[in-house]
């Protein structure tokens, strides 16, 4: 297995260290509510390890991106959150204000008004 990959200035790789509340976490993976919810239920699932964006995604990394995917259902599910009515997206460059990939897990899709998040730079 391959060493953690940390960017000391990033702060998705520094919550880890902090105590969040934490909704999911294993060896490679950590689940947390977005800090600026845009629906009822929004959160961010994670790998540990320092990647960048979505593209320095290789078709290596496609269990990568199904584990999120499957993390955010769970999470949805433990929370009692509609998954059929949930949108599940990455920001695309430039569209990233975070450095660190995240998936961002949204439910239920109607209360995401009129602006598309995934559209604008985001705060989170
Ligand atoms: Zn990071
Ligand atoms: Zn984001």
């Amino acid at each position: 297995m391959a060493d953690m990959v940390k960017d000391e200035k990033c702060i998705f790789c520094s919550i880890q260290e902090f105590p969040t509340e934490k909704l999911y976490e294993d060896e490679e993976y950590l689940a947390f509510k977005d800090i600026k919810p845009a629906t009822s239920y929004h959160y961010l699932i994670i790998p540990r390890n320092h990647i960048k964006n979505i593209s320095n995604l290789t078709s290596a990394d496609i269990s990568l991106v199904k584990r999120l995917v499957e993390i955010g259902e769970r999470v949805l599910k433990n929370n009692s959150a509609s998954v059929s009515d949930a949108r599940f997206g990455f920001h695309v460059p430039p569209f990233n204000s975070i450095q660190h990939l995240h998936l961002h897990v949204i439910s239920p899709v109607n209360e995401m008004g009129f602006i598309n998040k995934f559209g604008n730079e985001d705060t989170d």
